[in-house]
């Protein structure tokens, strides 16, 4: 073995540990591993962060989520990223949370759930600028107010995404139109989750919002955030390494 990439799962622990106790007891650690844990391996990273204790795993696809339901049961597993329709059936088989950003996949996941006799889970996703998932931020009431009517949907949560935090003109404006379309459900739904940032942002975990949840990924893995994040003095260190050998040293005339 020449070259190797070594992924210290020890790191992994203790970035977690330092993240949480830098964050209010009450807020819940989303753990974010999409993309095969960005790219440090789901097993080995997945099993070490259920034994550290996240509150939830968020992934990009099904086949990411099964990846993850198959190391055990119990652990919540939201989708961010949308289904296919062929899809849809293992929100049921392998108890998946799917976000839902539209009247379609609405009608989709309901009649799921009639069909299988039982609730599917659902974050609403909420595209408060993005222009990615989500529905529109002046859309997304009257979907809001669908869910709330419609059996069959397990409402466990409500996200939106900042894609700029260090703009924070527009991070602010984001968050104010997320919170009055969340409004409705707060008083209907007490154990909602409520989230919306990420490593760069981390911003909305003062006492008085009803934020309750934060979704980690990159800065779990050892890498920084921008220095003007709340989180940004954490010392975090890389879960990921290169190593090679040296096998020839040779000096030459400049
Ligand atoms: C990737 C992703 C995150 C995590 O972002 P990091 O910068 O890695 O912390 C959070 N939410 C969504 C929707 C994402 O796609």
């Amino acid at each position: 073995m020449r070259c190797w990439a070594e992924i210290d799962l020890a790191s992994l622990e203790r970035n977690l540990n330092r993240i949480r106790s830098a964050l209010p007891k009450q807020m819940k650690y989303v753990s974010v591993v999409k993309a095969d844990a960005y790219g440090h391996g789901i097993h080995p990273t997945a099993a070490r962060l259920m034994q550290s204790g996240v509150d939830l795993f968020a992934v990009a696809n099904v086949k990411e989520a099964i990846d993850i339901r198959e190391m055990g049961s119990g652990w919540p597993i939201l989708i961010l990223g949308p289904l296919l329709e062929e899809e849809d059936q293992a929100l049921i088989d392998y108890d998946l949370i799917a976000s839902l950003s539209n009247h379609s996949e609405l009608e989709r996941f309901a009649n799921l759930a009639l069909n299988a006799g039982t609730s599917v889970k659902i974050h609403l996703k909420v595209d408060t600028g993005m222009g990615r998932m989500g529905a529109w931020w002046e859309e997304a009431p009257t979907l809001l107010g669908q869910v709330m009517q419609t059996s069959g949907l397990d409402l466990q949560g409500i996200l939106t995404h900042f894609p700029d935090p260090s703009n924070h003109a527009f991070t602010r404006e984001q968050r104010a139109r997320f919170l009055e379309v969340i409004q409705p459900a707060l008083e209907k739904y007490p154990d909602l989750l409520i989230h919306a940032d990420n490593s760069s942002s981390l911003r909305s975990i003062d006492k008085a919002s009803p934020f309750n949840a934060v979704r980690i990924g990159l800065l779990q893995f050892g890498v920084a955030p921008p220095k003007d994040s709340l989180l940004a003095d954490l010392e975090v260190e890389p879960v990921l390494s290169f190593h090679s050998k040296l096998a020839l040293i040779k000096e030459l005339p400049a």
